[in-house]
């Protein structure tokens, strides 16, 4: 025995076990809906859009940050501080563990990213609810963070959108995270105050205390095609009323034939029909050039293609 093989062969060893776990999974990903694997680059060229079926994978706020703001250029909010865990919860895990890997997973403080910047060169604000980060559930964080990034879009005069997605309310904050829902709702109470488009994207999936409130108040509401938006989940409804629910339930397109949402629109087409929207509704003028959309890459530092012509 000598340490060749007792440190430097297991160190190899598991160098390469792990570079090779690593690399397949990292280049290719699997669509949930079809299970085509998808190429990483070609991934995310579509924006997170299966070339094969069309389903719209989930995506954070780097991703929506680039692909909505002129030239993928924005300046993010910083994050309220708000006290950490008031009610010392624990479940199998404390609440502290919890967040610290939720941080730790996704590099974000918490569940809301909010960034300033143009479209079509027109300021908005734009807030993105990340459901990676603890099932983008509404705390004392993202209500604090909402609520401040309205109050600077009144400041500011920009129009908000929000893109939505969302399991419900943070249990682990009990009647805290409840109250972000009547706090945020007086937020958007502010925005139509000062005469501001309050635009809501509901993403896959919208669900729980987030669409019983600010969720479903936006003067305008835009799904994504297949995302799911409900309040309780099916099981639970079938259960209550004990009768089976149509084909589809829950699900934009079917929002969409019920009047719950007003337009279901492709992720393709989603920034050029905010810009319109949000342009309407400021009964202002769109710029005759307008930027490609930034669809290449959700690096902000990436170039993009260079502007062209509306058509
Ligand atoms: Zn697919």
């Amino acid at each position: 025995m000598n340490w060749i093989t007792n440190f430097v062969r297991p160190r190899i060893k598991s160098l390469m076990a792990g570079r090779a776990a690593e690399t397949p999974e990292n280049l290719w990903k699997k669509c949930p809906s079809c299970g085509e694997m998808i190429f990483h680059r070609d991934l995310e060229a579509a924006q997170n859009v299966c070339p094969q079926c069309n389903h719209h994978l989930r995506i954070g706020p780097a991703e929506r940050f680039a692909a909505i703001f002129d030239a993928g250029v924005y300046e993010e909010l910083p994050q309220p501080e708000v006290p950490a865990d008031p009610l010392h919860f624990r479940d199998e895990r404390r609440y502290t563990d919890r967040l610290k890997d939720a941080r730790h997973k996704t590099g974000r403080n918490e569940a809301l990213a909010a960034a300033r910047g143009t479209l079509d060169g027109t300021p908005v604000m734009v807030a993105v609810q990340p459901f990676d980060f603890l099932g983008g559930s509404l705390g004392m964080g993202v209500g604090e963070a909402l609520v401040r990034a309205m109050q600077a879009a009144v400041a500011e005069r920009r129009p908000f959108i929000l893109f939505s997605s969302s399991g419900g309310a943070r249990m682990q904050e009990g009647i805290l995270s409840l109250m972000q829902m009547p706090r945020v709702t007086i937020g958007v109470d502010m925005l139509r105050e000062a005469k501001l488009p309050y635009i809501v994207v509901l993403t896959d999936p919208t669900t729980g205390g987030v669409s019983a409130s600010y969720a479903m108040l936006g003067d305008i509401h835009i799904a994504e095609p297949g995302a799911l938006i409900g309040f309780a989940g099916q099981r639970v409804i079938e259960q209550t009323i004990r009768e089976r629910l149509p084909e589809g339930f829950q699900r934009a397109e079917y929002l969409l034939d019920h009047g719950m949402v007003d337009m279901v629109v492709h992720r393709h087409d989603l920034r050029a029909t905010l810009s319109r929207v949000a342009h309407l509704m400021l009964k202002k003028p769109r710029p005759k050039t307008r930027q490609a959309p930034a669809i290449v890459s959700a690096n902000p530092t990436k170039p993009n293609p260079p502007a062209r012509a509306a058509s």
